[in-house]
């Protein structure tokens, strides 16, 4: 005879490969609030092409700089939302950032730290500000941060394997400091990207 007990529990089984991470930016109006659960920041150089955002490939061969696109330098970070515990990617300039690194600094980890993200004039593109407030995340209980890199190269439709962790980390790479104040690289053709 068949055991036909039902198995309840409290947890639901994890499968982190099907598991969605939603990838949000700052809307022109309203606001993205959450607990930051990644430790620190991290940022990708990309460009803005074909309609699309893809990573640059430097100091490899890019075929997008050699076509002479503009780069920009994104910020990624993962967050748990207040309200409605979503669990999410949150991508955004370098220079919004400012803030989050100086609580970073201050802080020695960014988990823990609530933020808001709006757009003050209400325009689209128009400038990002990020509000930190300080929270100690041993009373959060936050859940395990996601890896960043893997999830964008999945948005990227770029392979992501352990192996190549290497190259992919070397995507992922600080801006050098003449970068820091916005983070953007000269603008080769007329291309405009949208602030994300
Ligand atoms: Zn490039």
């Amino acid at each position: 005879m068949e055991n036909e007990m039902p198995h309840f529990s409290n947890k639901v089984p994890d499968d982190a490969s099907s598991a969605p991470f939603d990838l949000k930016r700052t809307p022109t109006a309203g606001q993205v609030t959450g607990y930051v659960t990644s430790h620190d920041l991290l940022t990708c150089r990309t460009h803005f092409a074909n309609n699309r955002t893809s990573p640059c490939e430097s100091p490899d061969y890019c075929k997008l700089c050699e076509e002479g696109f503009a780069w920009r330098t994104h910020v990624y970070l993962s967050l748990v939302d207040f309200r409605t515990f979503e669990h999410f990617l949150f991508e955004t300039t370098a220079k919004a950032s400012a803030p989050l690194a100086l609580y970073r600094q201050f802080n020695g980890s960014l988990r823990g730290c609530a933020i808001r993200a709006t757009r003050p004039s209400g325009m689209p593109n128009g400038r990002i500000r990020i509000e930190t407030k300080q929270s100690d995340p041993n009373k959060l209980r936050l859940p395990a941060p996601p890896n960043i890199e893997k999830l964008m190269c999945h948005i990227w439709n770029i392979p992501y394997e352990e192996k190549t962790h290497a190259r992919i980390a070397d995507l992922f790479r600080p801006p050098p400091p003449d970068e820091a104040t916005n983070g953007n690289g000269r603008l080769l053709r007329g291309e405009n990207p949208p602030n994300p």
